[in-house]
């Protein structure tokens, strides 16, 4: 039986993850990218990543990483990325005007049943998908850096998706072993930006109300909320810290409201407002040691995908 094809627009950083996420699972890959040198380090860059991968004993799927490699294919034009595709991930860059543009591209000669998923992170569906022949086949696929490691996907329809296509993408990041989460509709920042922000927000609050120093604040998250949050999530956290969450709604709700009225909402992240904040975090983390730290963040990223394999 001929493996099922994907097709990868944009071969940068999250291109790159998409491709080993999908060879992983036995799909053929195809990779395209606007810059054709691009294309070629990404290959090279892939299978360096698949053999350490691999070396280290944390390669994804069943077969080796020379096997892998072999399933990824670079190419040169956009039709070739489409034809016979069961599905596209775009991944180029966040902007709105570069999304409409490509989407329109491959909506003129997409086929009918080809998904075409983005990886946008920060805008809605409807302000680049709309008014295509196939908005139906068309749907968000939002991965969290670094999808190798992370698994969660936002999958987010836009109001033109149908409800197969949800169905099929859900399905797909099933089978390739990420973690998708369907929403119902489109919102702004999805899900988890907006959680995200709303903890920003509080931090600077404790931060430039002088509650908090910027390390006081990422300890409570890395050693307290943090850990927990790994294996629960906020809501099943509540419901295990009393007798289930009617009993913790009894005990605290009080308390939650009173809490919540004083939250500060939006913070000002303008500059030059935000700079005793960037002095600390320049402090703790200096600018010329972000590379280190990255891959030091990457390995336990990776120790810890590993111990909740085994869990
Ligand atoms: P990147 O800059 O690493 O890669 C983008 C690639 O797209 C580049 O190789 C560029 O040459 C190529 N490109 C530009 N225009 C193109 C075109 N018209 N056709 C084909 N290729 C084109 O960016 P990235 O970090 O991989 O992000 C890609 C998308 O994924 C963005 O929408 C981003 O918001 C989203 N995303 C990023 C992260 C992250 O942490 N980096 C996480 C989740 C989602």
């Amino acid at each position: 039986e001929a493996r099922k094809k994907i097709g990868i627009v944009g071969s940068g950083l999250i291109g790159r993850s998409w491709a080993m996420l999908f060879t992983a699972a036995g799909y053929q890959v195809v990779l395209y990218d606007i810059l054709q040198q691009q294309v070629t380090d990404s290959l090279q860059e892939i299978k360096q990543q698949l053999l350490t991968l691999e070396k280290n004993g944390m390669l994804r799927g069943a077969d080796s990483a020379e096997v892998q490699f072999g399933r990824i294919k670079g190419v040169t034009s956009l039709n070739q990325v489409v034809e016979g595709a069961v599905y596209v991930q775009e991944c180029v860059p966040e902007r709105l005007e570069l999304k409409k543009n490509v989407f329109k591209e491959l909506d003129a000669i997409v086929g009918e049943d080809t998904i075409l998923a983005s990886s946008v992170s920060t805008m809605v569906p409807s302000s680049f998908m709309g008014g295509l022949k196939h908005g139906a086949n068309c749907v968000v696929a939002h991965p969290t850096n670094p999808p190798y490691f992370v698994p969660m996907v936002e999958v987010v329809p836009s109001p033109w998706t149908s409800p197969e296509i949800l169905v099929k993408t859900e399905e797909i990041m099933v089978e390739i072993g990420q973690e998708p989460v369907v929403f119902q509709k489109e919102h702004p920042g999805f899900g988890s930006n907006r959680i995200q922000y709303s903890i920003l927000n509080e931090c600077y609050h404790l931060i430039k109300d002088g509650v908090l120093s910027a390390d006081g604040v990422d300890k409570l998250m890395k050693f307290g909320l943090g850990p927990r949050y790994a294996w629960m999530g906020p809501l099943e956290t509540a419901v295990l810290n009393a007798e289930g969450m009617r009993s913790y709604l009894e005990r605290y709700s009080h308390i939650m409201h009173s809490v919540s009225a004083d939250l500060k909402g939006p913070a000002d992240w303008s500059l030059p407002a935000a700079e005793p904040i960037i002095q600390q975090l320049d402090q703790l983390f200096p600018l010329d040691k972000l590379k280190e730290r990255r891959q030091w963040r990457d390995e336990r990223l990776i120790a810890f995908a590993a111990l909740r394999d085994q869990m």
